[in-house]
């Protein structure tokens, strides 16, 4: 790969950041103590950064996103034609991208009807709690206005989005949060609430019964769930959990919410995680694979029954979706996700993910038999976790500094990997994997190679 920036150049770019850009969840000492690192290039799975330094991207650009790999000129040019023909047009026009997609999407998602437009992972979301808050509205006189949200969930940075999040760490000093969002218990079963329990899964989901008994059904509107929770920790709902949700969620005529911004499109080797637990979900948020990361789109898509319920009514003129995102109407996002959308079926990148992933997941689980901090692994397609623990007895979570110095031990062997929320002790000590769908087996070995290596190095420092 050929970098084309002058030495001065990057010295200048490195200074330019230093002054000028505050970047994403840092540490505020790091602003004057760390040369940013800027990424100048990617291609497949690789990336090379201002020094020239060749790097293997095992989280698809840090956060679940470039599903497709980088380089992929055939989005540019398809984003590029598109907005030089049609950029933009908002409220109530519509654009030839924005109407292909929908109906692509929607083929890919039985049960489902209607597309929401926005731009990122937290709008989505909160067009999705808007439409269960004025269903509660138009239906129920307000009351049915509160919604679930699961403990280690995440779902978003704005403030409604905050108010459902059941990571502390990310919702901490930015209260008060708006009222009638209400959490239920996580179901990680590596981390019991209640001991060694059968049926772990149905009893997880019991609790959130619990929970609607005691606010009241009437109450209770929607839940909002991860198929898998990502940044809390990897977690894929034991068996029994989903099957219990369904059958509450009816009983109590809640609206379920699943928010597949990590796993849609894919990432699970289904285009969506709920598809793997036979979900029948009334609201499906996504985001981040959605384009893979060439242009900024997200989206909430409904069933018909949802869409219906905002039907005209004569005695209510504000009964309409009163809700408007102004680059919903930006046409980048929705050809880039066609385009997108199409790699994955050409280069059948499900199938690919499912034997990656089965590759990545046996990789990883030969991992504990050789390394004593390696206390769970998790995860399904190319979607995988391993937390690290102190004491596999007492599970006592490894510290986030350890942790840390593992993905910067992998780093130095030249990949990248993640670490869990930094948070409590028990959120922040598991390792994030999530390479991009196109991932070869070579690339597999190399990712799980380097991460046995700085599991042995800083191993051996305890
Ligand atoms: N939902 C989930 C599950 C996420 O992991 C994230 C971001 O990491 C979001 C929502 C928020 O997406 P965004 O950062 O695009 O607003």
């Amino acid at each position: 790969m050929n970098i084309q920036i002058a030495p001065n150049d990057i010295s200048h770019v490195i200074e330019a950041d230093k002054a000028n850009v505050w970047h994403h969840l840092m540490q505020h000492a790091a602003f004057e103590t760390v040369d940013p690192r800027i990424i100048v290039e990617g291609k497949g799975l690789r990336v090379w950064d201002a020094t020239g330094r060749e790097m293997i991207d095992a989280v698809s650009g840090g956060v679940w996103t470039v599903n497709v790999g980088y380089g992929r000129a055939r989005i540019a040019d398809a984003v590029r034609d598109q907005l030089v023909k049609m950029n933009f047009f908002a409220a109530a026009a519509g654009s030839i991208p924005a109407a292909l997609f929908a109906e692509r999407l929607i083929e890919k998602m039985p049960g489902m009807s209607r597309v929401y437009y926005s731009n990122s992972g937290s709008e989505a979301n909160e067009k999705a709690y808007k439409i269960i808050r004025q269903i509660a509205h138009k239906r129920y006189g307000g009351k049915k206005h509160k919604i679930l949200y699961r403990e280690r969930d995440y779902h978003g940075t704005t403030i409604g989005a905050l108010a459902s999040c059941g990571q502390p760490e990310r919702a901490a000093q930015y209260g008060p949060f708006p009222p009638g969002f209400v959490s239920v218990p996580h179901c990680l079963e590596y981390r019991s609430q209640w001991g060694d329990v059968p049926d772990y899964g149905v009893r997880a989901a019991r609790e959130i019964e619990r929970v609607i008994l005691e606010e009241g059904p009437d109450t209770v509107g929607g839940i909002v769930l991860e198929p898998i929770t990502a940044g809390g920790g990897v977690i894929v709902p034991p068996e029994g959990y989903w099957e219990t949700v369904q059958e509450i969620c009816t009983k109590y005529d809640v609206l379920l919410h699943i928010d597949e911004v990590v796993c849609g499109l894919g990432r699970t080797g289904q285009w969506f995680g709920y598809q793997n637990f036979g979900i029948k979900p009334d609201l499906v948020t996504m985001a981040k694979g959605v384009a893979s990361g060439y242009a900024a789109i997200s989206c909430t898509v409904t069933t018909e029954r949802v869409f219906d319920m905002f039907k005209d009514d004569p005695s209510d003129p504000l009964g309409y979706f009163r809700d408007i995102s102004t680059f919903g109407g930006c046409t980048a996002g929705p050809a880039a996700a066609l385009e997108n959308m199409a790699i994955i079926e050409d280069e059948d990148l499900l199938e690919n993910t499912l034997v990656r992933g089965e590759q990545l997941g046996n990789g990883l689980e030969a991992l504990k038999s050789r390394h004593a901090i390696v206390g769970d692994v998790r995860g399904m397609g190319l979607f995988w976790g391993v937390e690290l623990v102190a004491d596999r007895e007492t599970r006592e979570p490894l510290p986030e500094k350890t942790v840390a110095a593992v993905v910067a031990a992998a780093g130095a062997r030249g990949v990248i990997i993640g670490m869990t929320n930094r948070s409590l002790p028990g959120y922040n000590n598991t390792l994030c994997l999530s390479p991009a769908l196109i991932a070869t087996a070579a690339e597999i070995d190399t990712i799980v190679e380097a991460i046995d290596g700085a599991l042995t190095e800083v191993g051996a420092t305890l």
